[in-house]
Parts: C-alpha cells; sequence; structure tokens
C-alpha cells in the first residue's frame, strides 16, 4: 500500500510531524494519538499514514492497514490496561465526521451504557 498525503489535511500534517499531537503508537502503515478534545478519560485517534477520507472512500488495497487498526486498539487496551473500550468511526457529516481523514476514535475510561448510551 503506497502512501498518500494530502497536504490541505490537518491529519496529513500530524502525520508529517508539522502539527504536534501526542502520540501512543507509531508504526510504518499507522499513528495513533490523543484526542485534542477527549470524550472519556482515555480517547484516542487511531489513523492510517495514508490519506483516506472517509470510510466510504476505502478500497481493497486498504483492507490489511483497516484491520490492523482494529488489533491496534486491542493492542492499545493490554497496554493501557483498559478492561473495556469503545470504537467509532463517523462517516460524513450526517455521521458525524468533521476532519476528512479516516480514523477509529477509541474511547475508555468511564462506565459505557449497553448500546451507544
Ligand atoms: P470526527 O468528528 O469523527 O471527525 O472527529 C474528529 C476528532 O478530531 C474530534 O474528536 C476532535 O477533538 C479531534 N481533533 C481535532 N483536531 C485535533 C488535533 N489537532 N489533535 C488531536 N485531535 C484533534
Ligand atoms: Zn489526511
Amino acid at each position: 500500500m503506497s502512501i498518500i498525503t494530502d497536504p490541505e489535511c490537518l491529519f496529513c500534517k500530524i502525520v508529517a510531524g508539522e502539527v504536534p499531537a501526542e502520540c501512543l503508537y507509531e508504526d510504518d502503515e499507522i499513528l495513533v494519538f490523543k484526542d485534542i478534545n477527549p470524550q472519556a478519560p482515555f480517547h484516542a485517534l487511531l489513523i492510517p499514514k495514508t490519506h483516506v477520507a472517509t470510510l466510504n472512500d476505502l478500497e481493497e488495497e486498504h483492507t490489511k492497514v483497516a484491520g490492523r487498526l482494529f488489533l491496534t486498539a486491542k493492542s492499545l487496551a493490554q497496554e493501557h490496561t483498559l478492561p473495556g473500550f469503545r470504537v467509532v468511526v463517523n462517516t460524513n457529516p450526517q455521521g458525524g465526521q468533521v476532519i476528512f481523514h479516516v480514523h477509529m476514535h477509541m474511547l475508555a475510561g468511564r462506565k459505557m451504557k449497553p448500546g451507544l448510551g
């Protein structure tokens, strides 16, 4: 998978080190950093380093990196001793997406109600 960068994209700028972020994990394909406006005691954003605007823009070539986002969430939960967590991928404005570089929210550290409460 080749890494594509959009110079106008905030999260691409974070990947490039042009905008600071509190990094929790990095490898050649994935970056994880703390959300600047946390909605839970633990709130991380897991992103592919390559620029993909929304979940709807994922293609076959992204299958591996998309799967690895889930495995990275699992690793973070172990590393930070999180007994449970929630992951969310907002998609398009109607789905609450504000930053158009696909990202997985990982929320933990407070009791989540069953369902989406
Ligand atoms: P979404 O609504 O799913 O697009 O979520 C975008 C998330 O990015 C929000 O939770 C913001 O708080 C977060 N965010 C925006 N700017 C930054 C930044 N510079 N560093 C870290 N998180 C950010
Ligand atoms: Zn981007």
